[in-house]
């Protein structure tokens, strides 16, 4: 018997992720100071572990229909609809919403419902390291679209010369993983307009957006300031999937839930597909994301802009870095007076024992690497010490 036999071409073009082998550095230096986890480091709030313990206890441990709870979708449906003008209800609905296992499920079949052999995404780079091999997944080709010359800003106009007669689907991750950098409201609107004129289906990867920075690029809204986002641009249900989760804004990324938004017969095609792969997310956890509606993390995104401001202040002068405006990543220049690459840098930051990712994991390009910022002060403060001290060339 030759398990080698039997493994499809599809599955042997999916790399390993770069971050597993950071994630292996980390374990044998336990010591090191660790930036480069993406995920937050605060307790998740109470409320959410008292409702989904209330869940379990209640007996709630079954399926929940495809499309997730009842009582967590309409209480979305009602937030999404203020915020988009989008209609969720009602005999002439336009829009559909359904609760994913995590973002990457609501990820994952989006591109099994749009993608099909030879066909083509597009995304930015640096990009979040699932999107390529998604379309590996679906038989599919991600094209690059290189965002270093814009501030890491996506741009119609880019976009606009990749695209070809394959093209079905365009990425925006905004705030981005990993550079942190918010679009601009006009960025969004063109692309919007772009892929609205061809026929393409704009993905709006909205997993960070509630941690968007109050001095960054923000717009007003019925709840405060958000992320400019295409999904509040008048019609853009017509061609927008909206795609949010609640693992990072909570702190609960291992409960494994998101949500997709968008055209109610795309949806439908999506909760299909879900319906023969993940079924429902996490019954008693959707619970506890419901209960997260209602809690207010402005205290720990103010935290997290701080220590934005604290990058900036210690690498900004030392290191090109493209401030991030949302999310808790930096993306920083290895300086070409050192003469390293971002490889070359990360393993000798490893040395130092501090954890970075190196930019390679991200891009066609080895010329930065990734910190994560969402760790203690304490580590963050050793951390940036060692790392500006490095990019003097000391
Ligand atoms: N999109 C982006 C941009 C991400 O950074 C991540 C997680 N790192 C995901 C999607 C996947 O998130 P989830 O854990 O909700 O599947």
């Amino acid at each position: 018997m030759s398990i080698e036999a039997l493994i499809t071409d599809r599955s042997r073009r999916v790399d390993w992720s770069g971050i597993r082998a950071v994630s292996a550095l980390a374990r044998e230096r336990p010591g090191a100071v660790n930036l480069s986890i993406g995920q937050p480091e605060f307790a998740i709030p109470e409320a959410c572990k008292r409702a989904a313990i209330s869940a379990i206890e209640h007996d709630q441990n079954g399926y929940t229909p495809n499309p997730g709870l009842e009582s967590l979708r309409g209480a979305l449906s009602q937030r999404l609809a203020r915020e988009t003008g989008w209609g969720f209800d009602g005999a002439g609905a336009e829009a559909g919403l359904m609760i994913t296992s995590g973002t990457s499920g609501g990820l994952l079949l989006a591109c099994m419902a749009v993608l099909g052999p030879g066909d083509e995404v597009i995304v930015p780079d640096p990009y979040f390291v699932m999107y390529p091999h998604l379309a590996t997944m679906c038989d599919a080709r991600a094209v690059t679209c290189s965002t270093y010359e814009t501030g890491f800003r996506l741009t119609a106009a880019s976009v606009e010369r990749l695209i070809t007669p394959r093209t079905k689907m365009v990425i925006l991750n905004s705030p981005g993983n990993p550079t942190g950098v918010v679009a601009t409201s006009g960025d969004c609107a063109e692309l919007l307009e772009l892929c609205r004129r061809k026929n393409i289906l704009l993905v709006s990867d909205e997993i960070y957006d509630e941690f968007t920075f109050s001095q960054g690029r923000t717009e007003r809204t019925a709840d405060g300031p958000r992320c400019p986002s295409p999904a509040r641009i008048a019609g853009s249900v017509s061609n927008v999937l909206l795609i949010r989760g609640f693992g990072k804004t909570y702190g609960f990324t291992g409960w494994r839930l998101g949500y997709a938004a968008g055209p109610k017969r795309l949806i439908e095609e999506l909760n299909k597909l879900q319906q023969y792969t993940f079924v429902c997310a996490p019954t008693p956890l959707q619970h506890g994301a419901l209960a997260a509606l209602n809690v207010d993390m402005s205290g720990v995104v103010a935290m997290y802009e701080r220590r934005r401001d604290l990058v900036m202040s210690t690498l900004g002068a030392v290191a090109e870095v493209v401030r991030p405006d949302g999310a808790y990543y930096a993306f920083v220049k290895v300086p070409e007076r050192l003469g390293m690459s971002g490889e070359a840098f990360f393993r000798a930051a490893a040395e130092r024992d501090v954890l970075v990712i190196p930019g390679s994991t991200f891009s066609g390009r080895d010329t930065h690497f990734r910190l994560s910022f969402a760790v203690r002060d304490e580590a963050l403060d050793r951390g940036l010490g060692v790392l500006a001290k490095m990019l003097r060339g000391q």
